[in-house]
């Protein structure tokens, strides 16, 4: 008898997610959430404590080539920090654990601590721990970060309502880009080393794939004007993804209008330059790290002026679907093909 084999790529990253779920059962009481959100929640009296963990990988999620170590070291705490803040939390603290070889000095790795110091005295957040291992296959990092939320604060995947209006922070697609620049102009370097590279006029979307920042300002400031969101997730594998996270969490559709899509002028014009549509970077790109979240509509009046906040559409019944209204007038669906480590 042959023994079953499916492979990874045709269940693809959430696909497996959902298999190690299923056979996941909480036992501790205080255990309130466990996998499927941005975060994980414990039960600490009138706050929740927030956990989550996230990887970056050599080859995989960034390239020593163009990626700055002081830069790295800051975006593996901000990557954390951003899950913590889509649970409408506040970060404490973090262990940060790495797998490196002798390929790199120690003065190297004093540089990659120098940008994981400056994330921490940012986010106002203490490295408490981690590991050291040996790699023998590049670059390993793996961070935990831990946070706390008062209980009627929390903001989970889960929590839209119908009529809900979809909000995005920043503008989106730019990391996308900034990714493909560095791509081509290490192209261009590999082919003809006396070429530098040319990156001055990609210096907003260069910055946006290199040093990301979670939007804690945006937690700290929906807490002073009063706002609850009523769901919320950050945008790591593009939007598209993220809303369809939101919609099947939350068990409703989504409306947005592709012209309310907040695009800097840079990603536009990189985009066209491409030969990218800046709608499909929105959507498909990822590493915005951008907060999207739903509030009741009489949390509006509130929010309209806020220079940073972009209003998207709509949360709608389960039956109309996830659509996007694009600029032409037609309505098309959304589809997920955001970031997928494992899509073929
Ligand atoms: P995010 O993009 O917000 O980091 P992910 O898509 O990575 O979220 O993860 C979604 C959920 O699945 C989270 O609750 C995360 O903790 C959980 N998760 C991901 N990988 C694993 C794993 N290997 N084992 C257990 N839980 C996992
Ligand atoms: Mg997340």
């Amino acid at each position: 008898m042959t023994e079953k084999r499916t492979e990874i790529s045709s269940v693809g990253e959430f696909g497996l997610i959902n298999r190690i779920q299923e056979n996941v059962s909480l036992n501790n009481t205080e255990s309130v959430l466990g996998i499927g959100d941005d975060a994980a929640l414990l039960d600490n009296g009138d706050d929740y404590t927030v956990m989550s963990s996230d990887m970056l990988l050599e080859g995989v999620h960034f390239d020593l080539s163009y990626m700055p170590l002081q830069h790295l070291g800051y975006k593996a705490v901000a990557v954390n920090v951003s899950d913590i803040a889509a649970m409408n939390a506040v970060p404490k603290q973090i262990l940060l654990n790495i797998g490196v070889s002798n390929r790199f000095s120690v003065e190297a790795l004093d540089v990659f601590y120098q940008g994981v110091k400056a994330a921490c005295e940012n986010y106002k957040i203490d490295l408490v721990g981690g590991d050291t291992c040996s790699s023998a296959s590049g670059f390993v990092i793996s961070a935990t970060a831990v946070g706390s939320v008062k209980k009627d604060r929390v903001a989970l995947r889960s929590g839209a309502r119908q009529n809900d209006i979809i909000c995005v922070t920043g503008d989106l697609g730019g990391a996308y880009l900034g990714l493909q620049v560095l791509e081509r102009e290490k192209q261009v370097y590999l082919t003809n080393p006396e070429m530098q590279p040319q990156l001055d006029k990609y210096d907003y979307i260069v910055q946006r794939q290199l040093k990301p920042e979670a939007r804690m300002d945006i937690v700290y400031e929906l807490a002073e004007m009063n706002v609850k969101p009523t769901s919320m997730i950050d945008i790591s594998d593009g939007l598209g993804s993220e809303l369809l996270h939101l919609s099947k969490q939350s068990a409703l559709g989504v409306q947005i209008y592709e012209d309310k899509l907040p695009v800097d002028k840079q990603t536009y014009d990189t985009g066209f330059e491409l030969g990218i549509d800046s709608t499909t970077a929105v959507l498909n790109g990822g590493e915005d790290y951008e907060l999207l979240f739903t509030i009741n509509q009489d949390d509006f009046e509130k929010l309209k002026n806020h220079a940073d906040i972009h209003f998207l559409g709509y949360m709608k019944e389960p039956k109309d679907g996830n659509m996007m209204v694009t600029k032409g007038d037609n309505v098309v669906p959304i589809v997920a093909q955001g970031w997928d480590h494992y899509r073929e």
